[in-house]
């Protein structure tokens, strides 16, 4: 065996996928259902996103290949190419709009500068006064939970094999995984994608469960057209404490609205905080006067998987030879995955990656002291 990979979330998926493309043996071992763990929480939004030049250049080259795989997904994925608009309150955040234009052409991203007026003839049922919107045209929306099994069953196609029901109780740099079944697989390299778990098997990992929650409303006739994020959304999600909500609205395909999003550390209750819920449903209300006459369908809660500079850890456990991390991709998995894929297994083979791998390095955190991981890992050996 080549590869095994710990978790069938949409990181684990894209990783076996991307391994099994260049030809590797690989395993992935899911503890409970593929693609049930924070992947079917997600709001599915392709996105852009350019707090700091590595996680543009992630979210962009993810973006890019969704985009160049869209029509092999099954229709149940739902992917649309339905665009983004990132709106703008007053002066100061349009001024945040025009800044954002520039830095995206400046790699080649198109966009449009919507006056208010534009902006109301585009999405007529947001609220009046807006002073404007950045439009991304060509970002999506699909359905995680299906596109992530998807990408495990083209894994699967190209040989993978899923081992179900394989909860793994701790792992070491010898290339052994134990099961709490008691057996022990062994393979070259071990990649952990186990998502906010991930922290149980890699003592020391700096990752902490960011908890989100959504609301889905009933079927209704298209009202909105486009992906909708208020500017301040990317404050809300690079900020490192507190709990913060922004208004991110997504049409679904089925005429349904997905409402968010909220973002909490230091709650591990997977039940609804309901003063938390009430804040991002009046945000909501705020952009959106015509929600409060839809009815609610669901409402759930999800954990991000969070390192403290909210970029993923993507490569060697640092000190450690065979093992490997897939996680931390906090909200940005789902657009992300198939970039992050690409990268592991270029790293895993050895061959030059599209991207630079430092800024995902998992050595980059010094948390691993040079006692820590080795260690630690050992301390957790089978
Ligand atoms: C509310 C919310 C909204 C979001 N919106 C977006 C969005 O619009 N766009 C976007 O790009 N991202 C979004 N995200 C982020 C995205 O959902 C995550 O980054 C992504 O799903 C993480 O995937 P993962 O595979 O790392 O983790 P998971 O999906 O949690 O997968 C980990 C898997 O590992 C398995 N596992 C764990 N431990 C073990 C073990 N010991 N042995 C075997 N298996 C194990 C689990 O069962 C699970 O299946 C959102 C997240 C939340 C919570």
């Amino acid at each position: 065996m080549d590869v095994l990979i710990i978790g069938a979330g949409i990181i684990g998926s894209a990783v076996a996928e991307a391994c099994a493309r260049r030809g590797l043996c690989v395993q992935v071992l899911e503890a409970g259902i593929p693609a049930a763990g924070t992947t079917a929480a997600g709001m599915g939004h392709l996105v852009v996103l350019d707090d700091n030049p590595a996680e543009l250049a992630l979210s962009r080259d993810g973006l890019a290949r969704w985009q160049a795989r869209q029509h092999a997904l099954p229709s149940q994925a739902e992917y649309r190419a339905c665009g983004t608009l990132w709106l703008a309150r007053d002066d100061e955040e349009m001024a945040e709009a025009e800044r954002k234009q520039i830095l995206l052409r400046q790699h080649g991203l198109d966009s449009q500068l919507l006056t208010a007026d534009e902006l109301r003839r585009c999405e007529p049922a947001l609220v009046n006064g807006l002073a404007g919107a950045l439009r991304r045209p060509d970002e999506a929306v699909l359905y995680p939970p299906v596109a992530s099994r998807w990408l495990l069953s083209q894994a699967e196609a190209l040989g993978a094999v899923l081992l179900r029901n394989a909860e793994v109780n701790c792992v070491n740099d010898e290339g052994e995984v134990s099961l709490s079944d008691g057996r022990t697989l062994r393979a070259a390299n071990i990649i952990v994608a186990a998502g906010n778990q991930s922290t149980r098997l890699v003592p020391g990992l700096p990752l902490k469960p960011r908890k989100g929650q959504l609301l889905i409303t009933e079927r209704y006739p298209a009202t909105v057209h486009h992906q909708l994020v208020e500017l301040g959304y990317i404050r809300s999600a690079h900020t490192n404490d507190g709990d913060s909500v922004a208004f991110n609205v997504q049409p679904r395909a089925t005429g349904q609205l997905l409402i968010g999003s909220s973002r909490q550390y230091n709650d591990l209750d997977s039940g609804l905080n309901w003063p938390l819920l009430q804040r991002m449903l009046a945000r909501a209300c705020e952009y959106l006067p015509g929600l409060l006459a839809l009815q609610a369908l669901r409402s759930w809660t999800g954990f991000r998987p969070a390192t403290p500079d909210k970029l993923p850890l993507l490569g060697r456990v640092p000190g450690c030879q065979r093992l490997w991390l897939a996680t931390g991709h906090e909200g940005l998995g789902i657009t992300t995955a198939l970039a992050s894929g690409e990268l592991l297994a270029d790293l895993l083979c050895n061959t030059r990656p599209s991207l630079d791998p430092h800024p995902y390095d998992p050595a980059r955190f010094d948390t691993w002291t040079a006692a820590t991981p080795i260690q630690a890992v050992e301390a957790a050996t089978c």
